[in-house]
């Protein structure tokens, strides 16, 4: 068992405190069972390459009237910013570790995975959680092309969630998540979606469009499956964000992505939900890396290896 780091002990007022080892002077610590976890669940959704112009940058919603709605509930005060590689391999990467461009390729005895703890090593080793109540949903991708979490030396394996890799297409994995709900009972869900980038790079505007329409579809009925269990009603903060964007029409338009143009870099970010200030007013540009440390803020953890840093504001004070 892990002890709570000391950094970790100040900083988790939100919603109490992981262990705090040594309370006794008889007994070993590490003998001590952790409190369960009481606080806000949380769902990630993750739509691959959606525009932010196409999506909660649209001021008409033409084809994301659920994100609006989602959006003009909590905060989403504008685009974060993906300052690193604008591909899936690196965008995911930064929202996953809190570090940019933390992805690594298959080799030797690992198959390709993120290069630093994710947050479902975080939330996982911090709360003694089994793998099943952290998920990690995505289409039916064979077990081998699936990148892995970290195999970062204090976390790793031991700390992975419960990968569902099955199904053909987003609306399959909305499903899986929804049947996981009742059947795994998660703290924490991130559910990617990644039609829309592979809608995009097709290149017939139409299609695209109609990719951002169906995941736009997805995230609501996500939330509607979420607020119809009282187990996560009430209780359940849900964000949604992109690994990278597209290009913008000025550097080759919707169909590719991968430089540092603004509608590459740009991306959205929504969170709604219990604990959530919908006024919110970032004093700075929020960048994909402040996800796990605001994940952390909101599931009591503090990363140990991020770059990134809370989301301020973006809570309100507990
Ligand atoms: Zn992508
Ligand atoms: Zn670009």
């Amino acid at each position: 068992m892990r002890s709570a780091p000391l950094v970790l002990i100040l900083a988790c007022g939100l919603i109490g405190c992981p262990p705090a080892s040594g309370d006794s002077a008889d007994s070993d610590p590490s003998d001590l069972p952790l409190p369960s976890y009481q606080g806000p669940r949380v769902v990630l959704v993750l739509i691959d390459g959606a525009r932010y112009t196409e999506v909660l940058g649209d001021p008409k919603a033409a084809w994301a009237p659920e994100l609006a709605a989602l959006a003009a509930q909590g905060c989403a005060p504008g685009p974060i910013l993906n300052l690193g590689v604008t591909t899936t391999k690196y965008g995911t990467a930064s929202v996953h570790t809190g570090i940019w461009n933390a992805w690594a390729d298959a080799n030797g005895e690992y198959e390709a995975h993120y290069r630093y703890p994710t947050h479902w090593e975080y939330l996982r080793s911090s709360w003694d959680l089994p793998p099943e109540r952290a998920l990690y949903l995505l289409p039916g991708y064979d077990d081998a092309s699936v990148w892995k979490p970290s195999y970062h030396e204090d976390y790793g394996p031991e700390f992975w969630p419960l990968i569902v890799n099955e199904g053909w297409d987003d609306a399959d994995v909305v499903d899986n998540f929804v049947a996981a709900l009742d059947s795994q009972d998660p703290v924490f869900s991130m559910v990617y979606l990644p039609s829309v980038d592979g809608a995009g790079h097709d290149g017939v505007w139409e299609g695209y469009t109609a990719a951002v329409s169906e995941a736009d579809r997805l995230v609501g009925v996500i939330w509607r499956e979420l607020q119809a269990r009282p187990a996560y009603a009430g209780n359940t903060v849900l964000l949604v964000t992109s690994d990278h964007g597209r290009h913008d029409d000025e550097h080759g338009g919707f169909q590719d992505h991968g430089c540092a143009c603004d509608g590459c870099q740009q991306v959205m970010f929504l969170a709604v939900g219990p604990g959530v200030n919908p006024a919110c007013a970032p004093t700075r540009a929020w960048e994909q890396v402040d996800i796990v440390p605001t994940l952390g803020a909101l599931q009591g953890y503090v990363p140990d290896h991020t770059e990134g840093a809370v989301m301020e504001g973006l809570l309100l004070p507990y």
